[in-house]
């Protein structure tokens, strides 16, 4: 019998409105959209930012998932959780029925949501009327409090603290539990309770980390918004598992949440930054280790075939420092593909110091720094793939 497994794919994962600054593009600058597969084939969507657009194309390809029945969770109707709804392909295929979840806002009264596609549908904001849209589309609405299943899946709604309203929901597969607590600021202590509930022990806790500790306390208090602090607070208090940091600022470089990830890993064992194309698989390796992450892979052209002698240094995924020799044979501009024994965490640093052929023959060596964007099993056996992206 095999374990069975949940996989969690990151579509979207900017905050309030795209980005597109090459400063953002390891991270990525679509807004909200998760893709969540439970064991039984069930198939659900969490927000309906611009990541959905991507998503929806995959869906045409061969091999390329979809499932003519999806649930589709909306948190709340702020633009960066709807903006993808009129470019998300699937919704023009006749075949495809969609059962979409959200709250009724007191600003639109009955079937929210249902206004909300046709508001932003309308002439002149969109050329298509809604009537080519032929996929079937249910609308339930659902509120805090609320429980109900889909499959064999437990789904939780509850409110969050965040301007207008917000839904947070847990979906508790037979693979795992996955938090998704997109948008929400501490400090109200009826929604702060319900937060914990729903983060309560899950796998997979998604937060929003969208400003600084200090930011959260002063210019940005009042926002709507969290930071990795609070989301470290609460996995701790409440026994989740694996933190997400989610949200990322417009203004939010790589840099800036690279500097983020890395302050809440030294309080927080297990910890990640979501990055659009990021999969994560629950159930996958059985108890206790049960969360796998794999990178997309490296935005990265141009790649030259070379051989240059390297030394890495790095951190290992158990947290240890290591130094190894190796040979790097696949380099771009933007990153490398190197083989090494260790394996190092996954959007941590690595030094690579590389051996360059000087002038007259001598040697000169050229030293990078890098981030952990992918590991894989090597070509080799006992050999780690591992992929970087140079950031200086
Ligand atoms: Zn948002
Ligand atoms: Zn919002």
């Amino acid at each position: 019998m095999t374990a069975p497994i949940a996989k969690l794919s990151y579509w979207g994962v900017r905050g309030s409105t795209p980005t597109v600054d090459p400063a953002t593009w390891r991270y990525g600058g679509n807004t909200p959209c998760l893709e969540l597969t439970a064991p039984d084939g069930t198939q659900f969507i969490l927000d309906c930012g611009t990541g959905l657009r991507m998503l929806g194309s995959r869906w045409g390809m061969p091999n390329g998932g979809g499932n003519p029945e999806t649930h589709i969770f909306v948190t709340h109707y702020h633009w960066d959780h709807i903006q993808g709804i009129p470019f998300f392909s699937p919704l023009y295929a006749e075949n495809n029925e969609f059962h979409f979840y959200s709250f009724r806002s007191k600003f639109l009264g009955r079937d929210s949501l249902k206004q909300v596609f046709e508001a932003q549908m309308a002439l002149p904001y969109f050329p298509v009327d809604m009537s080519a849209m032929n996929a079937k589309r249910k609308f339930k609405e659902v509120e805090g409090g609320d429980t109900f299943t889909i499959g064999e899946n437990k789904i939780t709604a509850r409110w969050l603290n965040h301007p207008q309203g917000c839904l947070g929901f847990r979906i508790e597969t037979p693979a795992g539990t996955v938090a998704y607590a997109t948008d929400n600021e501490p400090g109200d202590p009826k929604l702060d309770e319900s937060l914990r509930e729903l983060a309560e022990g899950a796998d997979i806790f998604i937060n929003d980390a969208q400003f600084t500790p200090e930011q959260l306390k002063t210019t940005r208090k009042g926002w709507g918004h969290s930071s990795w602090k609070e989301g470290v607070k609460l996995a701790r208090e409440v026994g989740a598992k694996t933190l997400v940091l989610f949200h990322h600022d417009p203004d939010s470089t790589d840099r800036m949440v690279d500097s983020l990830l890395r302050q809440a890993r030294e309080e927080f064992d297990s910890v990640f930054a979501a990055s659009e194309g990021m999969v994560i698989t629950l159930g996958s390796a059985g108890a206790g280790d049960s969360v796998q992450a794999h990178m997309p892979g490296m935005r990265t052209s141009l790649r030259k075939e070379a051989q240059f002698r390297a030394k890495v240094t790095g951190v290992t995924e158990g947290g240890k420092e290591f130094q190894e020799e190796t040979v790097v044979r696949d380099i771009s501009l933007q990153g490398a593909l190197i083989s090494l024994q260790n394996i190092p965490q996954l959007q941590s640093e690595l030094q690579v110091t590389m051996q360059t052929p000087g002038e007259n023959g001598s040697q000169s060596s050229m030293q990078l720094k890098g981030y952990v964007v992918r590991v894989d099993a090597g070509a080799e056996k006992g050999q780690i793939a591992v992929g970087v992206v140079f950031t200086d």
